[in-house]
């Protein structure tokens, strides 16, 4: 399936027809248990010395679809989904590192993986250092005798800046540690960390997987031994495992993911474009800009530069007046969906950082952070011209 357009493999990763009565959409299986049929089997499949079901917590056959397709699109071994992208993120670290352990992250990427790490910080003594991590050597600069995991969210929340994900894979391969891309903003469709050289790929399947604004779901990707590790770890542990009903709905998003995520690109692109010449716009952010400071980065990784746009109007009142002007696009937090949503970030999701962990993450109080849906673009740009102050 892997020599086939992306186009094809978004609609026909994952498929097992003949073990669903030929079903073109898996089916939902509700049940939380399942029978055994002998001594046995139920033994070898408890044990996990054979493949089956038994607990929902523990597996399910409309998960282990999404976990089938996702892994294929990703270039995993394997795939272990949860109920929330934070779930998936927060089982893979618990399962990487121990206390005493040190992380090197982004110090501008989504705002509550920032505060998880911090929280793993003042919990359990896992330090992390945050760097800026458009430049690769600053991870390495970051390595101490203890570091164990290299996080990596590119294009990052918000300001859409890259890592280069092979350099910093490279690294830290070098060093022994793993290294974790949150694939959230580019999909498999722009860009697929494994190929890379990347361990891990984590998403928040609630937003482009799902795409239509209506799920909350996490997918971590990445080789059988380390997918294993968490699944019998600390997913099994901690719960966080995803509804077989969500699961379905992942999957019915990631038919038409290589289309939506065509139509994101194109009309970000257009968006920043446009936008960049306006007289009240202060900066754009945006990696398909040939003045965006990663641009070469992002041309050499990624397909296509995504839908995510930052769009600096100026002042925290000219983002207040923005929102409440909109008439098609909407306010509203989180991203994906096949709506555009327009959020003041500073105001919002950055709210909870100190203002100089805002400087240092470069953002500024007339944020905006646009995730660029498929409506038409002149009805896209047309609404935020009106809405502007
Ligand atoms: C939304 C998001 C998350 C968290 O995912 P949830 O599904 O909300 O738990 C993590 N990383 C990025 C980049 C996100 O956009």
């Amino acid at each position: 399936m892997n020599d086939h357009s992306f186009f094809t493999q978004a609609v026909h990763a994952g498929e097992d027809r003949e073990a669903h009565f030929g079903a073109l959409s898996v089916p939902i299986y509700p049940a939380s248990v399942f029978a055994f049929t002998d001594a046995d089997e139920g033994i070898a499949i408890h044990n996990y010395k054979k493949d089956g079901y038994f607990y929902g917590r523990l597996g399910n056959p409309t998960v282990a679809a999404l976990e089938r397709t996702m892994s294929e699109l990703e270039r995993g071994e394997n795939a272990l989904a949860f109920a929330s992208g934070m779930a998936a993120i927060s089982a893979t670290a618990f399962t990487l590192i121990s206390s005493g352990d040190h992380i090197v992250a982004p110090e501008s990427m989504y705002s509550t993986t920032t505060n998880f790490l911090k929280h793993l910080g003042t919990q359990f003594g896992v330090e992390t250092t945050f760097v800026d991590a458009a430049d690769a050597e600053a991870y390495t600069a970051a390595i101490r005798p203890n570091t164990k995991l290299f996080w990596i969210e590119t294009p990052s929340n918000p300001l859409v800046r890259i890592t280069d994900i092979a350099e910093v894979a490279a690294a830290g391969k070098k060093a022994g540690i793993l290294s974790v891309v949150d694939n959230t903003f580019a999909t498999p469709f722009n860009q697929r960390p494994i190929e890379l050289g990347a361990d891990l790929v984590v998403h928040s399947a609630t937003k482009y997987l799902g795409g239509h604004s209506d799920l909350t779901a996490g997918i971590l990707v990445g080789s059988r031994d380390l997918i294993d590790k968490v699944r019998h770890g600390p997913a099994k542990l901690y719960g966080g495992n995803i509804a077989p009903q969500v699961a379905w709905l992942v999957l019915r998003g990631i038919k038409t993911l290589a289309l939506r995520m065509e139509r994101h690109n194109a009309n970000a692109f257009a968006f920043a474009n446009t936008m960049i010449s306006h007289p009240r716009v202060r900066a754009v952010h945006y990696p398909g800009l040939e003045t965006h400071p990663n641009h070469e980065i992002a041309k050499r990784q990624m397909r296509g530069f995504g839908g995510m746009v930052g769009v600096d109007v100026g002042t925290a009142d000219a983002a207040k007046s923005l929102v409440n002007d909109l008439k098609i696009c909407t306010f509203a937090t989180s991203l994906g969906g096949v709506e555009t949503l327009v959020q003041p970030v500073a105001l919002m999701t950055h709210a909870t950082l100190t203002p100089e962990e805002r400087a240092g993450a470069g953002v500024s109080d007339g944020l905006l952070r646009i995730s660029v849906g498929v409506e038409h673009i002149d009805d896209i740009c047309q609404d935020i011209y009106d809405a502007l102050p």
